[in-house]
């Protein structure tokens, strides 16, 4: 991207690239601080130069190193041509200078890989460092944070911003560097070398350049960015018709999707080509700025020519040089957007840095794993930014070895009940003990390492099916890992699958149905051992015999260990030690089932409805316990 000097054409390009690469709009929305009080990001990545100093000291000398190299071969020519112009021109003076030049050439090539590999090297550490520390932070986050906040946007913080900022630690400071070392030392040796008065000449429409540059490069970006918005709007169209292809075409939407398809392909060339009519605008303003400080340069130079003032060399060494100024002037003028966007971006990666997890270890928490008795006492508990709370008056308990069910209406808290156990949320008003320690009272590490938990909406890893199950445990054997499956009764599945447990699950993989999922996810739990095990909703999509069979090896399996399922089946927790209805985040009910069945007419009702409905559904094969058939 550096160039000596030369033509800008071939630049040009190049000045799209850097307006695009760390695109970032917002950046652009407000202009008001736009100028020298943009500089302040540098101010603001002082810790990593200070950390990098050693690759910016090299990188910064060797572009001064450079400057000064250049300013040889203007200098040569001048030699020659007064030579020539003196008919004292040898032979051995123009091998002299050839040999130099190439020798120079030769140094500069490798004194260019040398800042490169400095200056690049360092902003990209910068990045790494930049990533590292916002995906751990990231990590640490609960799941309020990520309730709050879109995912596009924490994508765009880990993507653009960041490359933004990189953008400033690399091109940035060579842009600054560049203009300041190169464009000082051309400007100082036209002054003192050749002639101050034709400097100022020549120089009149140069700032018009660095303006047009700056201006320009905005507007590029600007719109740049809108035309990629309208296309990431085409991309997601496209996508979202594919996978809902079915449901276009049963409803007859073709047409309408095809129109609304054209108008956002006809959004996209308009955009595009609002970014081409400015790209346009730009090489011949550049062309016309350089052609009138040639000219200038040209014309007053050859008056002082004329005038016996200046000699022919030192004009030619002083239109080189002046060809040598433009690089200087453009990185001058792309120093103040890509630092006004390095400076957004800074700020917001550092506001979300700042942002506290909510969820944080006590400092005398325990190390020791969780486990013992599960004490409830929540007297009430709410969402955060909600006013209903979800959860009042939630006193319960189960010994350890013992299962609790919780049943109830979608949306009665069964759910919240799990999380806060989990501690994704902290109860706001009462709490939750495991073996006589609230669970605040844990590490949050040693309390999850305590609990495999099956989550309602399973979530499966574009990986083999073998490495989802052993997400939680990636030694587990073979053999292990198989006799989760086996109790998750997801086995024989597998094996009917073409690779087995190496076939690859998700998009580029096998297809795996509602109920393969669910049964993958809680072999996974299973496969920990866990002293504490969640089910939530976990056996919803699969029939009621399977789940008659989970549950069966689950007791088998679990002896002496804790068991929690939250079901919408009432099926899934017949056998539990203890089942809580829960409805509007309340217990109304609670004890064993043939308890509820005698005192809680809404368990009844639901039972019986639930029986009959599975009746149906499995063609009266029968569903109960006692009826149904070992699956395997
Ligand atoms: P269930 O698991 O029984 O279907 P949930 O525990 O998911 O019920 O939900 C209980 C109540 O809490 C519902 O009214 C739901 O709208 C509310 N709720 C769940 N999650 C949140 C959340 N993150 N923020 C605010 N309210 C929530």
């Amino acid at each position: 991207m550096k160039q000596g000097g030369g033509y800008p054409n071939k630049r040009n390009k190049n000045v799209s690239k850097v307006y695009f690469d760390s695109g970032n709009d917002q950046a652009f929305v407000s202009r008001d601080r736009e100028g020298w009080g943009e500089m302040s990001v540098f101010k603001d990545l002082w810790w990593f130069f200070r950390m990098e100093k050693r690759a910016y000291a090299i990188g910064i000398l060797v572009l001064l190193v450079l400057a000064l190299t250049h300013l040889i071969f203007p200098y040569a020519v001048r030699v020659v041509i007064d030579q020539i112009a003196a008919g004292t021109l040898q032979m051995s003076d123009l091998v002299f200078w050839s040999v130099g030049l190439l020798a120079v050439a030769v140094f500069e090539y490798g004194l260019g890989v040398i800042w490169r590999l400095q200056l690049f090297g360092a902003a990209n550490r910068l990045g790494r460092l930049l990533r590292d520390r916002l995906y751990r932070h990231y990590t640490k986050m609960s799941p309020a944070f990520y309730h709050r906040r879109r995912t596009g946007d924490l994508m765009a913080h880990a993507t653009n911003d960041i490359q933004a900022v990189v953008g400033t630690a690399g091109d940035g400071v060579l842009t600054l560097v560049d203009s300041i070392i190169s464009g000082g030392v051309v400007i100082l040796t036209m002054v003192w070398f050749i002639d101050w008065r034709l400097t100022l000449v020549a120089l009149i429409p140069m700032p018009f350049m660095a303006w047009a540059t700056g201006k320009y490069g905005g507007m590029i970006h600007r719109r740049f960015m809108l035309a990629q918005e309208a296309f990431s709007r085409l991309n997601d169209k496209v996508q979202e018709n594919i996978s809902g292809v079915r449901v276009i075409k049963a409803f007859g939407q073709e047409r309408a999707e095809q129109e609304e398809f054209e108008r956002i392909l006809d959004d996209v060339v308009r955009k595009n080509v609002a970014v081409a009519k400015v790209d346009a605008l730009f090489d011949p303003t550049i062309q016309i700025v350089v052609g009138s400080s040639f000219f200038l340069a040209v014309a007053y130079g050859s008056f002082l020519v004329a005038g016996r003032e200046l000699s022919l060399g030192e004009l030619t060494q002083f239109t080189i040089l002046l060809g040598q100024l433009i690089w200087p002037m453009l990185a001058f003028g792309w120093l103040f957007n890509i630092v006004e966007r390095g400076r957004a971006s800074h700020e917001r990666i550092r506001n979300l840095l700042s942002v506290e997890p909510d969820i944080t270890d006590r400092e005398d928490a325990s190390e020791v794993p969780a486990s013992g008795d599960i004490e409830v006492r929540i007297r009430s508990f709410t969402y955060p930014g909600v006013e209903q709370p979800a959860l009042r008056d939630i006193f319960t308990g189960i010994k350890r070895g013992q299962t609790l069910g919780i049943v109830g209406k979608t949306g009665s808290g069964k759910t919240t009940l799990l999380r806060l156990l989990l501690r994704e949320f902290d109860v706001t008003d009462g709490e939750i003990r495991i073996g006589g320690k609230p669970v605040t009272g844990y590490q949050l590490e040693a309390l999850r390492r305590s609990i495999g938990y099956v989550p309602q909406d399973h979530v499966l890893f574009s990986t083999t099916v073998g490495e989802n199950i052993a997400f939680g445990k990636p030694d587990a054997t073979r053999e292990e890992i198989e006799e989760a499956a086996r109790i998750a009764c997801v086995h024989d599945d597998i094996l009917n699958f073409e690779k087995g447990y190496d076939t690859v699950v998700g998009e580029r993989g096998v297809t795996l149905s509602g109920g393969q999922k669910q049964r993958i996810s809680i072999a996974r739990a299973v496969l920990l051992d866990p002293e504490i095990l969640v089910l939530d909703d976990a056996l919803s999509a699969v029939d009621g015999r399977t789940e008659h069979a989970i549950l069966t090896r689950l007791r088998e399996n679990r002896k002496g260990k804790t068991t929690l399922i939250a079901a919408h089946r009432l099926s899934a927790v017949e056998h539990a030690d203890l089942i809580v209805v829960l409805d509007e985040g309340r217990i109304v009910a609670s004890g064993t089932h043939a308890e509820l069945m005698e005192t809680s007419p809404w368990y009844r009702e639901m039972v019986e409805k639930q029986q009959l409905e599975s009746l149906v559904l499995e063609g009266g094969g029968g569903v109960g316990p006692e009826t149904s058939p070992p699956v395997s």
